[in-house]
């Protein structure tokens, strides 16, 4: 990460004002009240416990939802007031606390929820914004159709270790005699996605999230806002955009169509590619054949492990986009978005009427075959 190139200004363009979004108007809060329809908020109820695995692991995001944190101490530690120094301080502590990526940027005003999902306007003083990223783990994502049985369980993963990580992070900084907040699943008063364009964990992509070029869209993300001084990581540019346009993947196998084709558009100040919230959520919430979907995650040709030749190929795709479509072919060749079933190490069950059964169904595209 540290030897990308870093760019004064996001690759999403800023055209205009951007407002302060609402957290009433996230897509889980439209469907839990109702307004994608009855069938979506019964789905909704029993969405994450549904398979037992995310169930476990929602389970400890809730129990951090409900932690009041440490008290900031009145006497501030003995340590160097450097910008630069804190803050390799602070992603030593993240990687340390077993992070696969952290970045650092300025809380921009318009990336705080207006007011929050009971409607009480949200106030954050905080000047810094510190975020964790986690992997969703590459081995179980290549033994996975992208929204089978343990589709949700592989984004809870990223969920609950981010917030372990940012609470982790947070008490830390309010015993140094910093104010701090973590902001993670079930916890949010600021918007992810523009932390992480800014503090330089990737770009926006076409699914309208941030994407790393070395974990593609395989993560999530929490944060922790601060006043301690730090210094800001600024944007990355590896070649994204023009690549999601030379691309597409997702939106051929986007399974409910909310991924556009083609151009960007303007909305609210910046442009970029606008999924359909709507339609994804509906979909995620009320799959019945699997739980929850990270097909685009799956599909995306930067969703790949380690190595050698994914190195080099990032390097070809930030010099030139002469062999984007080629490389993208290179992918379908590869047969990357095909599931390896002789990885899959899970137990498909679903959770009916308090019991847990084999289910009717399971998502399978594309398996690799065997042999
Ligand atoms: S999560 Fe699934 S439904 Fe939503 S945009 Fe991605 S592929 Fe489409
Ligand atoms: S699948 Fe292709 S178009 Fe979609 S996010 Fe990945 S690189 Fe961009």
């Amino acid at each position: 990460m540290e030897k990308l190139v870093r760019v004064e200004q996001p690759t999403t363009r800023i055209t205009g004002e951007v407002t302060r979004i609402n957290m009433r108007d996230r897509g889980f809060d439209c469907a839990g009240r109702g307004d994608y329809g009855d069938f979506v908020k019964e789905e909704y109820e029993r969405f994450c416990d549904k398979y037992p695995l995310s169930h476990a692991m929602f389970d400890m995001i809730s129990g951090f939802g409900a932690m009041s944190g440490a008290e900031v101490k009145n006497n501030r530690a003995p340590i160097p007031q450097d910008p630069h120094m804190l803050s390799r301080h602070i992603k030593r502590l993240g990687y340390f606390l077993r992070a696969d990526v952290m970045g650092i940027c300025e809380l921009p005003e318009w990336a705080i929820y207006g007011v929050d999902s009971e409607g009480h306007p949200i106030t954050i003083n905080h000047k810094y914004a510190i975020v964790v990223a986690i992997d969703q783990d590459y081995q179980t994502m290549s033994a996975s159709t992208g929204d089978d049985w343990i589709s949700c369980s592989q984004s809870a993963l990223g969920y609950v270790n981010s917030a372990l990580i940012s609470r982790m992070i947070s008490n830390y900084i309010r015993y140094l005699g910093y104010s701090a907040q973590p902001h993670h699943s079930g916890n949010y008063q600021v918007m992810i996605t523009p932390l992480c364009l800014m503090a330089g964990i990737g770009e926006i992509c076409r699914t309208g999230v941030v994407l790393n070029p070395f974990l593609g869209t395989r993560f999530k993300a929490a944060a922790v806002t601060t006043d301690l001084p730090l210094e800001q990581d600024r944007p990355v540019d590896f070649g994204l955009q023009e690549f999601c346009m030379n691309c597409e993947k997702c939106a051929d196998e986007c399974p409910s169509g909310s991924i556009v084709f083609g151009d960007k558009s303007v909305h609210n100040g910046y442009e970029s590619w606008r999924i359909d919230h709507k339609s994804c959520t509906s979909y995620r919430i009320s799959n019945q054949n699997g739980s929850s979907c990270g097909t685009c995650i799956k599909a995306c040709p930067w969703n790949k492990p380690e190595g050698r030749i994914h190195d080099f190929v990032r390097w070809v795709v930030k010099h030139t986009h002469f062999f984007d479509r080629f490389l993208v072919w290179m992918d379908d060749v590869g047969g990357y978005s095909k599931q390896r079933i002789k990885k899959k190490w899970w137990f498909d069950l679903e959770e009916r009427d308090g019991e847990l059964r084999i289910p009717k169904k399971s998502n399978e595209v594309n398996i690799e075959k065997e042999g």
